[in-house]
């Protein structure tokens, strides 16, 4: 059975505590020297991650005896966040995965990142699971950077997941949990599913297949590889963005996750006030909407979605 630890603490001034917990699952066997640690709740309003921790615990109860190596799970890294409905730290603002790799010597935050990096230093492979934000719904992909490309993709294949994100955004990245674990040798992925504050059961269990899949290529689990779908890839195509250029509530027109073509109208935007469409948010390329605004109030140059379209032969 899987013992669950308090791995790091912190004592705040007001008398409390800041705390991390994980839940292990260890081989019998010494030689299955393999360690994964499983991550979410790195910022404290996405909670998708959880039940994804929650479904692999209860899948690791009843099959002790797959285990081949060490199975880290830590649901909620900014436990104060989650327990105050925060996405950064409280009392200080920061986003967590802002501040990476941290320092023990500096201000709350970058402390919690220090001790995050050094209690997961040393495995082989780490899955950071966020859930977008409050604002927008997302398909569960993994994002790496473009530095990363070689060695992530061929892990991120096996997660069962829909898109594969290949960027350059490379400033931002750099403070994240990701870029830190990768630095020091931790294979690291970023799964995006979801929206903030919510649970969804389907891709929970997606992802849940994704784990379970890569574990048995990796010889962490001895299972069966499981039959999983291949994702999209960015670079077979372009992600074109929506955005607001009216304020007001977006109504959207299409489902998450729909295929849309070129010119498509994708969803309005309306004045609650006043009784009249504002705009018409129109697909400017044909594809996916792998992203799509759950947070009705727009304004100006608030993004509505994403579009993921395959470049093809005949440009339509
Ligand atoms: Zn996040």
């Amino acid at each position: 059975m899987g013992i669950v630890e308090e791995v790091f603490t912190i004592e705040l001034p007001v008398g409390e505590s800041f705390r991390i917990q994980r839940c292990r699952y260890t081989s019998k066997n010494e030689e299955d020297s393999k360690r994964i640690s499983i991550v979410s709740g790195i910022h404290g309003d996405e909670l998708e991650g959880q039940y994804v921790c929650f479904l692999l615990g209860e899948w690791l109860r009843q099959n002790p005896e797959k285990i081949r190596g060490t199975i880290d799970i830590y649901p909620a890294i900014n436990s104060l966040g989650i327990d105050s409905i925060t996405r950064s730290i409280p009392f200080y603002d920061v986003d967590l995965n802002r501040i990476f790799p941290g320092s023990k010597n500096d201000f709350l935050p970058a402390q919690i990142a220090d001790g995050v990096v050094n209690v997961m230093r040393g495995s082989d492979l780490a899955i950071d699971i966020h859930s977008s934000n409050v604002f927008l719904r997302e398909i569960p992909q993994v994002r790496i950077a473009k530095s990363q490309e070689e060695t992530l993709v061929p892990l991120a294949n096996l997660l069962n997941i829909d898109f594969v994100w290949v960027h350059d955004a490379v400033t931002v990245l750099e403070s994240t949990f990701a870029h830190a674990m990768n630095t020091i040798g931790t294979k690291t992925l970023v799964v995006e599913m979801g929206v903030g504050m919510r649970l969804g059961k389907a891709y929970g269990h997606q992802l849940l297949d994704g784990l379970l899949n890569l574990m048995a290529h990796e010889g962490i689990l001895e299972i069966e590889p499981l039959k999983v779908r291949f994702p999209i890839q960015s670079h077979v195509g372009e992600v074109a963005y929506l955005n607001a250029a009216y304020p007001g509530l977006f109504v959207p027109a299409i489902e998450h996750c729909q295929m849309v073509s070129k010119g498509d109208v994708v969803g309005h935007i309306v004045s609650a006030l006043s009784g009249e469409v504002m705009d018409e948010v129109i697909a400017p390329i044909g594809g996916m909407l792998f992203t799509l605004r759950a947070y009705p109030i727009v304004y100006e140059g608030s993004l509505l979605g994403r579009i993921f379209g395959k470049i093809c032969g005949d440009s339509q």
